[in-house]
């Protein structure tokens, strides 16, 4: 009996949590986006970095449909194929191979066919646990993608996306942009850091310039790419291969917009 009341009371506590934590992602991301002129997007080629199947529709689904739809290349590097999502060694081989059939059939969904889309099936989790010589590696092949494809934008995790892969994607990417020696606007989205971020996160947001695009005329294009992950086969009861993700997110991709900082390259 005992137990059952700790059971619920911690039930309570974690739904309670939760609950708090969804309103305080939607008021931060709402009280940055709103003080952000909105755009079309642009015409120039993109190259677009997720750390995981997922981000790359997630984060920026709307503007790669809209360039696609305008015929405009857009090439998609993803860094794992997100097999740990569920921390269970056992499920990583069926995950990983759900994973990136979800990736292929979404970016298909926004006009991205698999052949402009690189992945690089390091291990999800620790991707900043490469050794010398794979940190190496790595680099020199995200360098000569932007090289051979000379993209005009370049997208990547912004610094404080909370999750350590978003975080060292976005070093990856500054790694590989010095390397390339390629011009290209840098733009930085966030998922989990309007979650997870961490205090004072706003206030540095609050003075980064950024971009509000708006992407109505896909918004079908992007709802349909989330749906493939969001959606069945599901990995467990209700629980898709994406993992169990916090309303507020789920909400925040099926708005008709993408917000995107200016990034630079670090000196
Ligand atoms: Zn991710």
């Amino acid at each position: 009996m005992r137990g059952g009341i700790d059971r619920l009371t911690n039930d309570i506590s974690q739904r309670t949590r939760g609950f708090l934590k969804d309103i305080r992602c939607r008021v931060r991301y709402c009280h940055v986006a709103m003080r952000h002129r909105v755009f079309e997007p642009t015409r120039e080629s993109a190259l677009i970095i997720a750390p995981h199947p997922d981000d790359e529709t997630f984060a920026c689904g709307g503007i790669i449909a809209c360039k696609r739809s305008l015929g405009i290349p857009v090439v998609i590097i993803v860094l794992t194929s997100g097999e740990n999502v569920f921390d269970r060694p056992s499920t990583w081989e069926v995950v990983s191979k759900i994973r990136q059939q979800q990736l292929i059939s979404a970016c298909n969904r926004l006009g991205v066919d698999s052949k402009s889309i690189y992945l690089l099936h390091l291990k999800d989790g620790i991707i900043d646990q490469l050794s010398g010589q794979e940190l190496l590696e790595v680099v020199e092949f995200l360098s000569s993608v932007m090289k051979t494809h000379c993209p005009g934008e370049v997208f990547c995790p912004h610094p404080e996306d909370f999750h350590r892969d978003h975080v060292f994607a976005h070093r990856l990417t500054q790694m590989a942009l010095k390397r390339s020696g390629i011009q290209a606007n840098i733009f930085l989205y966030l998922i989990w850091g309007w979650y997870h971020g961490r205090r004072g996160l706003v206030k540095r947001l609050e003075d980064t310039k950024a971009v509000l695009v708006d992407f109505k005329s896909q918004a079908v294009a992007k709802a349909l790419a989330v749906d493939i992950y969001t959606g069945p086969p599901y990995a467990t009861e209700g629980v898709p291969y994406c993992g169990n993700l916090p309303r507020s997110l789920l909400d925040m991709f099926r708005r008709t917009r993408e917000l995107f900082f200016h990034g630079s390259i670090d000196t």
